[in-house]
This record gives structure tokens, sequence and C-alpha cells, in this order.
């Protein structure tokens, strides 16, 4: 098993996982050079990519599509509202649109769709099952439901989001709708609720990348005490139990990264 986070944050999202020698992208917001350099270094060849799971149409999820699509003929993995919303539909390859349904399978894996609250067409997190092993990513959510709550079970990789901290938020320089786009219920997670979701959640010795943390109203020092504040207090162990990374807008981070 394998997972990277290639980039995470406002800017651009694309994780790429490896369960029982079946690779798959979540997401490809950056471009396909970051993409193709990105798996290069970890020793990966994008030509033994067997699809990309999007998420939802928001920019920095699906930025590099069409060109990763055009040039490695990769076949795509989205709900259809999700297909129907993208602002570059219209220049993807039509036989590599496969519309999803709640669960499917790709190469050896089974793949679990499950709904997040965000305000996108039908916007999922997903979970890949396979080799007795389960990753499962959850950003851009507004709170995490009790479906996402359930489907972060378990899981011996997960990446989840950590947006932001309500008060830089609050008073940061954000117009007033942004910021009640952003912490309404169909926005972004905040540290706290990441936390508490972490508390809650079955654990395994989950190894967690806490992902999409905004760059105006967050920082990482911030998210970390936060988050390790609050699962800590619950006797929760770090390190064993529970492992936390910060994935990073531009810059690959590895399960081998560095602990928080
Ligand atoms: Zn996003
Ligand atoms: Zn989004």
């Amino acid at each position: 098993m394998q997972v990277a986070v290639l980039a995470s944050g406002s800017k651009g999202n694309a994780v790429f996982a490896e369960i029982g020698g079946t690779r798959l992208l979540i997401d490809a917001g950056i471009s396909t050079r970051r993409i193709v350099k990105a798996l290069e270094g970890l020793g990966e060849d994008i030509k033994d990519v067997q699809g990309v799971i999007i998420t939802h149409e928001h920019r920095d999820h699906i930025a590099g599509l069409t060109t990763l699509c055009k040039k490695y003929h990769i076949p795509l993995y989205s709900r259809l509202e999700t297909f129907r919303s993208m602002y570059c539909l219209d220049k993807l390859p039509q036989d590599c649109l496969n519309p999803i349904q709640d669960s499917f399978k790709i190469g050896q894996l089974a793949v679990n769709a499950f709904n997040i609250s965000h305000d996108a067409a039908n916007p999922v997190g997903y979970s890949l099952i396979g080799d007795n092993k389960k990753i499962t990513v959850a950003t851009d959510l507004g709170f995490v439901t009790s479906n996402v709550q359930e489907a972060i079970d378990n899981s011996d990789v997960l990446v989840l989001e950590a947006n932001h901290d309500p008060e830089m938020l609050s008073e940061g320089s954000y117009p007033w709708m942004l910021k009640k786009r952003i912490m309404g219920n169909r926005g972004h997670l905040s540290n706290g609720d990441a936390a508490w979701a972490l508390v809650r959640m079955k654990k395994r010795e989950s190894h967690v990348f806490l992902a999409h943390m905004s760059a105006e109203n967050n920082c990482p020092k911030l998210a970390a005490e936060t988050i390790t504040g609050i699962i800590k207090k619950q006797g929760i162990k770090l390190g064993s139990e529970l492992m936390l990374q910060l994935a990073k807008q531009n810059e690959v981070v590895t399960l081998d990264g560095q602990f928080i």
C-alpha cells in the first residue's frame, strides 16, 4: 500500500493511492506535468494509473483533467451530475467518462463513494478497499455527517480536511459572503471538527493526512496544536492509535513523512 498527497489546498488537489498493485488518483487539480513529476519521484509511472476518481467539479480538483486524460487516456470516474457540471466536459474524451454508483470496482479494488455536504453538484468522498487495507479521502465538507463518520471508520489511511480556524476565518480579510460559505454546512471543515471526527472514528493504527488547509485562514502550527490538543484530551494516543501528518499545497507528502 502506498498513499501520497501530491498537492492539497485551494490551489489544487491530487492524491495517489496504491493497494495490491492497483493504482489510482483521487482528483487531478494540478497540472499533468506536476502529477507526472510527483509520481516519478515516488518511483511510479503515470501509465500504470488505472483511473482517476473525482470528488466534485470545483476547479481545484479537476484543473489537470483535460491534459491528463487526452495525453494518457486514463479512465475517469465520478457522479454523472459531477461530469455534467465540469467546465471542461466538452474537452474530455467521451470514452474515458465512467459515471459511478455508490460502489464499483477498479482493478483489485472495491471503491465506495459516499455523499459529502459541500456546495457542488453531487460531491463525494471515497473509500478504497482491497488487500485487507482501507484508504479514505474526505475533503471539501461543511460538516461530518453520520455517513461520513461511518465511512472513515477503520481506515488505515485517511485524508481528512482541516481547512480553517474559525477565529482566523472570521477575523480575516475574506468578504463576508465567502466567510459565510466556508463556515456553512456546505463549505469546509474546521480544525476542531476534523479533530472530533478523529476522536469518534474507529481506529486501527490509522494514518491521517490533515488536508485542504487554507493558506489564509489557518496555519500549520495552529492546526496541529488545536487538533492534537482535542485528541490528547480524549485519551487517544498519538503515534500508536493515530498518526498525524500535514498535507501540503506545494510538496508531495508520503506515509513516511514527518508526524506531528
Ligand atoms: Zn477543494
Ligand atoms: Zn470544493
